[in-house]
């Protein structure tokens, strides 16, 4: 069995289902956590919730044929409290985190955040509601990239501060943060290794539809190497996040990382 697959089996199969609340559930990030969800026995979706003004609100998530009835996208509610939950999924944005930090604390249930781009005070506020929770935040949710981050932090202390390193990542043109969150995790992986990775030499391509690609390249004299993750679904990284969900349902307060999970640990 994979690390992925128990540390799905272990938390899910065992005790009956996983129930999430998902913030942003109408973004393309939202709606394919709840599909999935919503098609999978192992999980139970408490809310579906969105930004006031939101024009999904009100809508039903449609379900595969013959799969249960999605649930209706509500506004994230003024009482964050919801009975049952294990674990809230924010993918939404900083002002979204806030509630999402609300409802796991109301409801005592984990916190898996996907959103990234977060501001220094949102990010404060998630540190501090580790000590309360069981927060997980991914700026990745796919078990390849964070096979490429151990990669990465390895090749940089095989080679030496005498290999320069670059970061190049491309992205669809809606993307509203640049680096991505996962190249400055994968820059942390090249500093940790040893690597003297300049900030100007992370840089970020936007335009289409491309999902997510990140190529990080050593460079020394008369060579280059280029270790590259290439992003095919967008379902990869929602599978991920359910994954992770799963794992978090009655995890003690704590800061996580997808490493964890997968039992790669983040050193
Ligand atoms: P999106 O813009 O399609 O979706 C965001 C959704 O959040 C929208 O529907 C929006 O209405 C909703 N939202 C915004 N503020 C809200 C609030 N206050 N309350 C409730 N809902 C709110 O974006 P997306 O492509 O789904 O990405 C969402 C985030 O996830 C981004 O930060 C992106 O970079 C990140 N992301 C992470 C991963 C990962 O693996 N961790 C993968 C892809 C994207």
């Amino acid at each position: 069995m994979s690390t992925r697959e128990s540390a799905e089996s272990s938390s899910a199969g065992a005790h009956g289902r996983v129930r999430i609340v998902v913030v942003g559930a109408a973004g393309r990030m939202g709606a394919r956590i709840c599909a999935l969800a919503n098609d999978d026995d192992r999980f139970e979706i408490g809310a579906a919730l969105e930004r006031e003004g939101s024009p999904a609100i009100g809508r039903t998530i449609t379900p595969h044929a013959g799969g249960r009835p999605g649930p209706v996208v509500q506004k994230t509610p003024e009482n964050p409290a919801f009975s049952g939950v294990h674990a809230v999924i924010d993918f939404s944005s900083a002002a979204g985190l806030h509630s999402s930090i609300a409802i796991a604390r109301a409801s005592r249930s984990a916190l898996l955040v996907g959103t990234t781009g977060l501001p220094d005070d949102a990010r404060a506020a998630l540190k501090s509601a580790s000590r309360d929770l069981a927060v997980l935040l991914a700026a990745n949710t796919s078990l390849g990239v964070a096979a490429l981050g151990r990669l990465v932090r390895d090749a940089a202390a095989m080679l030496g501060p005498g290999y320069e390193c670059s970061i190049v990542e491309a992205h669809h043109n809606q993307k509203k943060d640049a680096p991505s969150g996962t190249a400055l995790r994968l820059a942390e992986r090249a500093i940790e290794g040893g690597s003297p990775l300049r900030p100007d030499q992370v840089v970020s391509v936007r335009g289409g539809d491309v999902i997510g690609e990140h190529t990080v390249r050593f460079a020394g004299a008369g060579e280059y190497i280029e270790l590259t993750h290439r992003a095919t679904s967008r379902d990869l990284f929602a599978r991920g996040a359910l994954v992770a969900a799963a794992w978090l349902k009655g995890r003690p307060a704590g800061w996580y990382t997808v490493e964890d999970v997968l039992g790669l640990g983040s050193r």
